[in-house]
């Protein structure tokens, strides 16, 4: 028999349906706008600087924006995942043979500081030896999938190619003498009497937008951001700050978009970082000739400065639970440089957009990360070098980066692709942006997550990597100018 419908629950099922076609109906049109390529947001698409078009001023914050727990501390350069792996690649793969050294050789016969790292973290140094072998055999894999991605490969060698010359000449240069020489070579002119710190300011902001910076914005410098144990132009040491680091440019761009978006395999960090390197060498120059000191500091080889947390002082976003500074504007596809210099300029404040209170709730990065270094915590409740934050396991990390490894690393950016933060610039991601820091009771967060994952698939973890641990499953397609197979005829003799 049908049940009789009462008006009343009528209009209650009515209003829901409804209720659940506007979601979907927004939903499938904010998917739809995510998947439109004219609404990126970066490199060249914007007019200089109206890339940064999130309007800080509301969200600026005097309150502590670290969590501060006890005593703080300067970084040592070992507690670098990248200089650990640059310190034993060099004595593993060592021509010169009374030099080397073999996992065999075990942790006490490293040179320090190395060793001492590894006698507090000997897990570290085994997932190291993992990673190795993961590398190894991923150069025996790729033979079998470089038809499939042998122009991803290409577009990622031409991005390096900014990043490592010949007989290590880079653009720019490495320093080779102390900070307080190299940060002031080459200067002849007095410098340059700014009207006022804001002048300042305001000035070397459009300089680094007319050289390619998405976002920029300046801090004071704390000392805690400063690597302790290795100096550019001077080797491994103890240092002080030199005095003339007084504030730090901070800018950013993004990846390329639809590669980032794809998997690991189909994308490359080294197009970020070589934009960065090219800003950076620029604006060094720049700097020096209006008679200032300068001192570029550009991941992922050439700096001195955590940057992450930099990028935080200087306002540019908020640190996210994959570790990555996360932008109104870009969401967690930011990559960020920065110079150090002593023009008196006006620091920007940091912001507080509620993205700590949406990673708490979300952890879709954790789950699909495919090595499982991202922290599942409610909350940030890691305290290291004494700033409560999520810890990421760099050495579990970097295994995945080895196992993606086709004919050279590319690393990972999984938890970028998958952040909700990290979609293109269009209407609906505009709103969610301008509506939840906005919103004191978080329901706009809790109801855009759950469209967020009742929308968007997300392949599985493991499935990111390339075969036979995944299958080199993708978040979104990857751009089909990287498809191989949609240009090429290949034959079975192509190698
Ligand atoms: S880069 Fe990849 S492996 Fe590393 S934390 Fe992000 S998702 Fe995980
Ligand atoms: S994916 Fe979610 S939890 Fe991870 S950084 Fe982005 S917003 Fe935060």
């Amino acid at each position: 028999m049908k049940q009789k419908i009462s008006r009343r629950n009528f209009i209650k099922w009515g209003s829901l349906a409804s209720g659940s076609v506007a979601l979907a109906g927004s939903a499938v049109a904010g998917y739809e706008a995510g998947k439109d390529t004219s609404s990126n947001t970066g490199w060249e698409r914007e007019k200089y600087g109206d890339g940064q078009f999130f309007n800080r001023k509301p969200f600026e914050t005097d309150e502590a924006v670290h969590d501060i727990q006890g005593a703080t501390r300067r970084i040592n350069y070992e507690e670098n995942i990248f200089n650990r792996n640059r310190e034993l690649f060099k004595l593993i793969y060592n021509k010169e043979e009374e030099q080397r050294w073999a996992f065999s050789d075990g942790i006490e016969k490293l040179p320090e500081p190395i060793k001492s790292y590894y006698q507090a973290h000997p897990e570290a140094l085994s997932e190291y030896e993992l990673s190795l072998e993961r590398a190894k055999q991923q150069r025996v894999n790729w033979k079998d999938v470089k038809e499939k991605y042998i122009l991803a490969d290409a577009w990622s060698a031409a991005h390096a190619s900014a990043l490592y010359g010949k007989h290590g000449a880079r653009f720019p240069d490495e320093p080779t003498s102390p900070p307080e020489e190299w940060d002031f070579r080459g200067i002849k002119h007095q410098q340059l009497p700014f009207k006022t710190p804001k002048h300042a300011s305001e000035l070397i902001k459009k300089i680094a937008y007319s050289f390619g910076a998405t976002l920029v914005g300046i801090t004071k410098l704390n000392p805690d951001w400063v690597y302790q144990g290795k100096l550019r132009g001077v080797g491994k040491t103890k240092f002080e700050v030199p005095k003339h680091w007084k504030y730090a440019i901070v800018f950013a761009v993004p990846h390329e978009w639809d590669s980032m978006y794809a998997n690991p395999t189909y994308g490359s960090s080294y197009d970020a970082y070589s934009k960065l390197r090219w800003i950076s060498g620029k604006l060094d120059a720049f700097i020096r000739h209006i008679g200032y000191a300068a001192r570029p500091h550009i991941p992922p080889t050439s700096y001195e400065v955590i940057i992450p947390p930099l990028a935080v002082d200087a306002g540019l976003g908020e640190l996210g639970r994959n570790g990555i500074v996360i932008t109104p504007e870009l969401g967690a596809n930011t990559r960020i440089a920065a110079i150090t210099t002593n023009i008196e300029l006006e620091p920007d404040k940091p912001i507080k957009v509620g993205i700590r209170e949406f990673c708490n709730k979300c952890k879709i990065c954790a789950d699909t990360c495919p090595s499982g270094a991202i922290s599942f915590d409610d909350e940030p409740n890691q305290i290291i070098r004494g700033y409560k934050r999520w810890r990421i396991n760099q050495d579990k990390c970097l295994t995945v980066w080895n196992t993606v490894a086709t004919s050279h690393s590319r690393g990972c950016r999984v938890c970028l692709a998958v952040c909700p933060y990290s979609r293109k610039n269009n209407w609906i991601h505009t709103l969610a942006r301008e509506l939840d820091p906005r919103d004191p009771t978080g329901a706009v967060s809790t109801a855009m997550l759950a469209m967020q994952k009742s929308f968007f698939e997300y392949p599985d973890a493991h499935e990111f990597l390339p075969e036979p641990d995944g299958s080199n499953a993708t978040y979104h397609n990857g751009p089909e100018w990287l498809r191989s197979e949609e240009w090429c005829d290949f034959n079975n003799n192509w190698e």
